[in-house]
């Protein structure tokens, strides 16, 4: 910053003080309208999707549970008037048809696809929908909202964090069901069974993938179309989001509410009041 530069904007207000102050008033209500009728925007994010089917338990595929959880919230939601936008809104990946990609590969796409999506609309929100499972031990239940404490709106994340939580615990508990154990989760990475880490993609910063790491995990750098780079930047989601994981497909009393269709419209319907309290609508 130059000295000379501000004594020039000084002297300019000095002299236009005032016109300028006034015109500042007539934007600023103009601004305040227009922020009154700014409809707001949620993504919501079934995930999994094609062949990929997420935890598979009881004869529940949360591939097809998690879309029917972001399409009941969705109505919900659509019903108060928010703008909502799916990451995909059948059976198959976030980008469609997309062959002759190995494993690896298909689910980076398609996870790097949602967050294009959720980038491209500029939602207010973004809501990931899972639900968890552990069969090595059954006992594990629950409801766990992860946040990114890393990044930027990690305040504003960590806030929809417990709304929802907070949503789907009471909702549940005003319908007379006994409410899950739970909690809120900061998202950093996973682990896999090789003891690999990942950031996770949809909450995750940019980082810089390189091609050894993606050949190392079973991607293919070429079907992806990243030729002859030696790394891509990943992306990252450009809002306030969370990743929630609503209950265990491997323990029966979570399976009970996931399998209730009114446990489940509760459920719904605590997620959208958790959504709608963090966008000041309730
Ligand atoms: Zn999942």
């Amino acid at each position: 910053m130059s000295l000379p530069w501000a004594t020039r904007r000084m002297t300019r207000l000095t002299m236009f003080g005032l016109p300028l102050l006034l015109a500042g008033a007539a934007l600023a209500g103009l601004l305040s309208f227009n922020d009154s009728a700014h409809r707001p925007k949620v993504v919501l994010d079934p995930g999994h999707g094609g062949d990929e089917l997420g935890a598979v338990e009881y004869g529940l595929v949360e591939r097809d549970l998690n879309l029917d959880m972001a399409k009941r919230v969705g109505a919900l939601l659509t019903a108060a008037g928010i703008d909502v936008v799916y990451t995909r809104t059948d059976d198959g990946r976030a980008y469609g048809e997309r062959p002759l990609l190995t494993e690896y590969s298909a689910t980076f796409a398609d996870l790097e696809e949602r967050i294009e999506i959720a980038n491209e609309t500029k939602a207010d929100l973004f809501v990931s929908i899972h639900s968890n499972a552990f069969g090595v031990d059954r006992g594990a239940r629950g409801i766990e909202v992860y946040y990114n404490p890393d990044r930027a709106f990690a305040a504003r994340s960590r806030e929809l964090a417990e709304a929802i939580r907070a949503g789907v615990v009471s909702l549940l508990e005003a319908h007379g069901y006994q409410a899950p154990p739970s909690r809120i989760e900061e998202d950093i990475a996973i682990t896999d069974a090789a003891g690999r880490t990942t950031p996770y993609l949809v909450l995750g910063g940019e980082r810089e993938l390189k091609r050894e790491e993606m050949d190392e995990r079973g991607g293919d750098w070429d079907a992806l179309g990243y030729g002859k780079k030696a790394s891509v930047q990943t992306r990252a989601t450009q809002m306030p989001g969370v990743l929630l994981e609503l209950l265990y497909l491997s323990n029966e009393e979570d399976v009970a509410l996931l399998r209730d269709d009114s446990a489940r419209h509760h459920m719904a319907e605590g997620i959208a009041d958790g959504i709608l309290r963090t966008l000041g609508r309730r």
